[in-house]
């Protein structure tokens, strides 16, 4: 039997987070991953907001930096958007995730590949798993958005959902370095279409839509035709998956149990975007526990929202909803033009990136 103080479900960005941060706080952790080497299949399209690639730190070559959004109306007329010394990383997300594998491993935790988690069974100083081939002091789900973790111990799960596609092409190079962002209630309900120059020469194009609509990939690469020119470009890799947008599951904690990341539904409701979220949970998940494991009687509460600075996305889920009335394209295309609306837009896509306070809403809205 492996006997750990922690062990994680997942080794993706959540996963790996804790499990490398709660190995330095001195813990000793293992990790469960079903896959057999870390980003061997990736769902995500890996962009980092400023944010993320700041706390990952990871070496230059994995990543690259879009200067600004272009954001386009159902006829494609395009407006463009940044704020002062923002930027969006584009990574090669396998190599990333292989290299925070690493730093998790040099950290000291015990990285298991190819072996799912199955079973768990709450004992009284800790959980059994997978049928007690592994005991632990305290359990984490950082298994995504399905997780298993939280649906053997009967925690909250994710209910809305968008449904992303996206294919990586070689030999598409863009004439605007941008991340072109794609509106269109027919196309892409509840959601947008993207469009980037990613790492090594690879160009990303995808899209994502809340369900029950189905992402229609082959009708965005006709769409963007005028753009890009994709007679000649090399298809090498399609992905996809779900991404949880309707805010924190409740409980997301219990006695000796934690979920963290995706499984949490800790996915900005109105941006889709989960990485930073999930790094950010994993690094908080990881003192909580060594706190609690360090007390000579660890409390037997589980962690509650607040202690794990959960954000509760009032005005996103807000938000949310108006998207998901699906406004028609004529509207879009006025909307989109209008003074007041391109100032959303650029909070959206900027607030609390760079700019924080009144100053950062002060800053935006005279742009
Ligand atoms: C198409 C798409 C595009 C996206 N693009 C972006 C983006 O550009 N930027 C952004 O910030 N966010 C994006 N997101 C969201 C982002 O990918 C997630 O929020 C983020 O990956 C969450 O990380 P995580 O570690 O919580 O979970 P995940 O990345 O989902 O990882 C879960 C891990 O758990 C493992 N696992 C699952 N079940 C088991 C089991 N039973 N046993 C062992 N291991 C298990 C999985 O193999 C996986 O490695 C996108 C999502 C999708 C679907």
């Amino acid at each position: 039997m492996h006997r750990y103080d922690v062990l994680v479900v997942g080794a993706s960005f959540a996963g790996l987070a804790c499990a490398r941060h709660a190995a330095e706080l001195g813990l000793k952790v293992g990790v469960l991953e079903r896959q057999p080497w870390p980003g061997h299949t990736v769902h995500t399209t890996g962009l980092l907001v400023r944010e993320a690639d700041v706390l990952l730190q990871a070496p230059a070559a994995l990543s690259r930096r879009i200067p600004g959004v272009r954001l386009y109306t159902p006829s494609l007329r395009h407006v463009d958007l940044d704020a002062p010394g923002y930027y969006f990383a584009a990574t090669d997300t396998p190599g990333l995730l292989r290299w925070y594998a690493e730093q998790a491993r040099v950290a000291g935790a015990e990285l298991h590949f190819g072996s799912a988690f199955i079973d768990a069974r709450r004992e009284p100083e800790g959980v059994l798993v997978n049928g007690g081939a592994y005991s632990t002091r305290f359990l984490v789900g950082a298994d995504g958005a399905r997780s298993s973790v939280a649906a053997h111990l009967r925690l909250g799960r994710n209910r809305a959902f968008l449904l992303g596609i996206e294919a990586e092409f070689r030999n598409l190079p863009l004439a605007v370095d941008r991340l072109h962002c794609f509106v269109d209630s027919a196309l892409v309900p509840g959601y947008i279409g993207w469009m980037f120059q990613g790492v090594n020469g690879i160009t990303q194009v995808g899209l994502a839509c809340q369900r029950p609509h189905k992402p229609d990939l082959g009708a965005l690469l006709k769409r963007l035709a005028p753009l890009a020119d994709f007679g000649r470009a090399e298809l090498v890799e399609k992905r996809g998956g779900l991404i949880p947008v309707g805010g924190c599951v409740a409980p997301a904690a219990a006695e000796r149990v934690l979920l963290l990341g995706d499984a949490a539904g800790l996915v900005s409701p109105l941006t889709a975007g989960g990485i930073h979220l999930a790094i950010e949970s994993g690094l908080r998940g990881a003192e909580l526990i060594a706190e609690r494991l360090g007390q000579s009687a660890p409390s037997r509460r589980p962690l509650s929202p607040v202690e794990l600075r959960h954000p509760r996305f009032f005005w996103k889920l807000l938000l949310r909803r108006l998207l998901e009335l699906n406004p028609p394209n004529r509207w879009l295309e006025r909307l989109l033009f209008n003074g007041l609306s391109l100032r959303i837009a650029r909070l959206i896509y900027f607030y609390r990136k760079g700019l924080k306070g009144w100053a950062g809403w002060r800053a935006l809205l005279r742009r």
